[in-house]
């Protein structure tokens, strides 16, 4: 079998099987038909199941089934297989072949060799039984030999073709591995000079940073400093030195916890930085750590901190930038006690204040706004605000929109002053508030928020509620009572004025409140006023009398002002003026009566002195001089006794009138008693002045006095004293008029004699020299 596979495998290597007609085969089939005078020759194959003719010279099938083959035989004895009658033969007698077409009755094969393997033959046949000798079984032999060189001609050109083939693919294999070798070295080569480039890259960009971490370090406004394994400062950066006060050069080679550790924090630090070095951890690494330090001054800082340990060649070192917060803890600290003052203040007043950030999220309620809310802030929106917190306008019955709440108005931009409002929640008082609120403003101007504050005004509306009660009470007692009240506030206006006013003055309150005392009532009202309500505003009760003249009628009239204090301050004045008309009247009547002659009605006696007096006073500060006349009636008694006392009484009074009518209504006459009279003249330039008064007197007592049914000549006699040299009195004055009059009776009757107080003052200078 594996001899039958060799053999197979040797045949279908020669790829002939199937295989068109070629000459060079027919070329032998018919040289061996003509050789051996045969109809018959063949080359055949034997393949696996048939036989098959690569030539085939007298016989029509290509093909045969090997079974019934006589080449097999010969193939498989390997050596020249001849058949001299098959007919005869027990092998083959029944064969179709011999029995039917093509008849054989004789057959020659000889095989064909390739490889060594007999894969066919050159068969020659007859249809009649024939021998072969010897000669013909060599030419049998000699052209299968040549069949075979054919045969193995096209394995060999095959084989040559197959090495050239194989030549060429080992070629094209070559080719295409030197190129992948040669792209590989590319590559590798690439590879390596991008490596070189990066390194290159790498090297200079480590010497950048390198250079730019210096610059970093030495530029930071942190302070860097690098310590080795022992604690000893290797690095130390200007800022290092600003902090610390030690320069670098003398920092360096020192003991870090030296330099800067209080000595209290010294051994925690040392073991830290220990800990750190020998394991690379611990509480300093990689953290920001604050701890208090020392400056080369003593001064102690608060420095904050963030080490890192890195290793080199092997050696441990620790780098630490540092910087000194001090001013920031210090600032901190300050910022911090200001809060707690304010969140005191805050905690403490009895103002509501409640906050919130720019986009409306409450973030403050103090105390008092918690409990005039009745709640605490709560995170809502402020859409929400006005129910929830139950707020509404002033009149505590018309419900808050969102935009009205006060501190969405203040959001808003706007400042809010004393806008009125109501907390009203259920089944709780209601609180009435003042809210004054504003927005809050970084220093760019953006809103950061806003704040307002609520004053509870509750009892003080409830107070002034009964205030504006009591005042309606008020008002209608004093409307009614015939005196003028009024209330001027700090600026000195009305700001209450009873319905008396209006019968008084004129003027109705309405159109007297918020006037001052000149507006309503004019400059001379108040100027006589003045001088008391201005004792008022500084503090004193005070009270004046003054006129109140309206339509010609003249009301004299009493005002008290008591000055309205609030704290020690005068805020106010209470006027209360009264009609002291009548009260008036009744004096000046008692005083009249007391100053006047009742007969006469000229001033008596007692008047007479007081003006005497006041003019004796005033002499000093006169250029002029001023004379005292004494008049005594002549003869009077007679007048009297002739006529009755009644007649006496009448010529007192017409001499009374006539005196008067000549003097100026400045000079006064009066009667001292009885028939004598007084002039006081106030002011004469000479003793010729004084010499005419007394002429004109006599002059107008000519006329008899026409009382009754006879005319009465009545005459007096006049003494004048001329009060012109200081050092005057009315004693003195007196005396001399006295004198003067006792002179002219002694010159007769009807008649006038002068003494001048400046010859008395000479005579008695005189009798001084003598
Ligand atoms: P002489 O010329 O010296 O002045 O004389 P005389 O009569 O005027 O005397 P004297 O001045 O002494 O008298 C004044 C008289 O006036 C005395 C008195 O009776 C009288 N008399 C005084 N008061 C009144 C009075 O009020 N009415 C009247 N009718 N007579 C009075
Ligand atoms: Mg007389």
């Amino acid at each position: 079998m594996l001899i039958e596979q060799a053999r197979l495998a040797a045949l279908a290597e020669l790829q002939i099987l199937d295989t068109p007609a070629e000459t060079r085969f027919d070329r032998f089939t018919r040289l061996a038909a003509m050789t051996f005078d045969v109809p018959i020759a063949l080359v055949s194959l034997i393949d696996a199941e048939r036989q098959w003719f690569k030539s085939h010279h007298g016989l029509e099938a290509s093909e045969t089934p090997r079974s019934l083959s006589f080449c097999s035989h010969a193939v498989q004895a390997r050596a020249l297989f001849v058949i001299e009658d098959a007919a005869q033969d027990p092998r083959f007698a029944e064969n179709p072949l011999v029995t039917g077409e093509p008849h054989i009755r004789f057959y020659a094969g000889h095989p064909v060799y390739s490889d060594g393997e007999a894969v066919g033959t050159l068969c020659i046949i007859d249809r009649a039984p024939r021998r072969l000798n010897q000669e013909q079984r060599q030419v049998l032999a000699d052209l299968a030999g040549l069949v075979e060189v054919e045969i193995n001609h096209l394995k060999a050109v095959t084989a040559r073709m197959l090495a050239e083939q194989a030549l060429k693919s080992l070629n094209t294999d070559l080719e295409a591995r030197i190129v992948a070798r040669t792209a590989e070295l590319e590559d590798k080569v690439e590879q390596l000079s991008r490596e070189v480039t990066q390194r290159e890259a790498a090297e200079a960009l480590l010497r950048e940073s390198e250079a730019w971490n210096r610059t970093i370090i030495d530029s930071s406004f942190s302070g860097f400093i690098g310590a080795d394994s022992n604690g000893v400062v290797v690095a130390w950066n200007t800022s290092a030195e600003r902090i610390f006060g030690w320069s670098g050069e003398y920092a360096r080679g020192r003991q870090l916890s030296d330099l800067v550790m209080p000595a209290q924090q010294r051994e925690a630090h040392d073991a830290n930085i220990r800990r750190l070095l020998d394991t690379g951890a611990g509480p300093y690494l990689d953290q920001n750590v604050e701890l208090p330090a020392l400056t080369q001054s003593g001064r102690q800082i608060t420095i904050q901190m963030t080490v890192a340990a890195h290793e080199w060649n092997g050696a441990r070192y620790i780098g630490a930038f540092v910087n000194d917060i001090s001013d920031r803890i210090r600032t901190q600290q300050q910022l911090e006690e200001k809060q707690e003052l304010i969140d005191a203040v805050l905690e403490s007043i009895d103002v509501g204040v409640v906050a919130c950030d720019a986009v409306g999220n409450l973030t403050l309620f103090n105390r008092t706004a918690r409990a005039l809310h009745g709640h605490d802030l709560k995170a809502i929106a402020p859409s929400e605000w006005p129910q929830f917190y139950s707020l509404y306008h002033g009149d505590g019955q018309t419900p808050m929109a969102m935009d009205d709440v006060p501190l969405v108005r203040a959001l808003k931009g706007e400042v809010v002053r004393d806008g009125a409002m109501v907390i009203a929640p259920a089944g709780r008082a209601p609180y009435t508030l003042l809210a004054s609120g504003r927005p809050l403003r970084s220093a760019q101007g953006k809103t950061l928020g806003a704040v307002v504050a609520m004053k509870d005004i509750t009892e003080l509306k409830a107070s002034r509620d009964r205030l504006a009660d009591s005042e309606e009470r008020l008002r209608t007692i004093t409307d009614n009572l015939p005196v003028l009240i009024a209330h001027l506030d700090q600026d000195h206006r009305y700001m209450f004025a009873n319905a008396v006013h209006q019968s008084w003055l004129g003027k109705a309150s309405d159109q007297i409140v918020g006037q001052t005392m000149v507006e309503a009532f004019g400059e001379d009202f108040y100027l006589q006023q003045k001088e008391a309500l201005d004792d008022a505003w500084l503090g004193k009760a005070s009270q004046c009398e003054h006129d109140i003249v309206r339509k010609k009628h003249i009301r004299i009239v009493h005002s008290t002002f008591l000055p309205h204090l609030r704290d020690g301050e005068v805020v106010g004045v209470y006027i209360l003026t009264t009609d002291a008309t009548a009260a008036r009247m009744h004096e000046r009547n008692l005083h009249a009566l007391a100053h006047t002659d009742a007969l006469t009605g000229i001033p008596n006696r007692r008047q007479f002195e007081l003006a005497l007096q006041a003019a004796v006073e005033r002499a000093p500060q006169r250029e002029r001089a001023f004379a005292l006349f004494y008049l005594d009636i002549d003869f009077f008694k007679r007048i009297n006794d002739t006529y009755g006392h009644a007649v006496g009484d009448m010529v007192l009074v017409e001499f009374a009138r006539r005196v008067r009518k000549v003097v100026r209504s400045s000079d006064m006459v009066a009667r001292l008693a009885g028939d004598e009279f007084t002039v006081l003249l106030d002011e004469v330039n000479s003793p010729r002045d004084v010499e005419l008064v007394a002429k004109k007197i006599m002059q107008v007592m000519e006329a008899p006095f026409m009382l009754g049914s006879q005319p009465i000549s009545v005459s007096a006699t006049i003494g004048i004293a001329l009060a012109d040299a200081p050092g005057v009195t009315a004693l003195t004055i007196s005396e001399l008029a006295d004198s003067a009059l006792y002179e002219a009776k002694d010159k007769g009757r009807n008649t006038f004699a002068i003494a001048r107080l400046a010859m008395v003052a000479a005579v008695e200078q005189a009798s001084v020299l003598a």
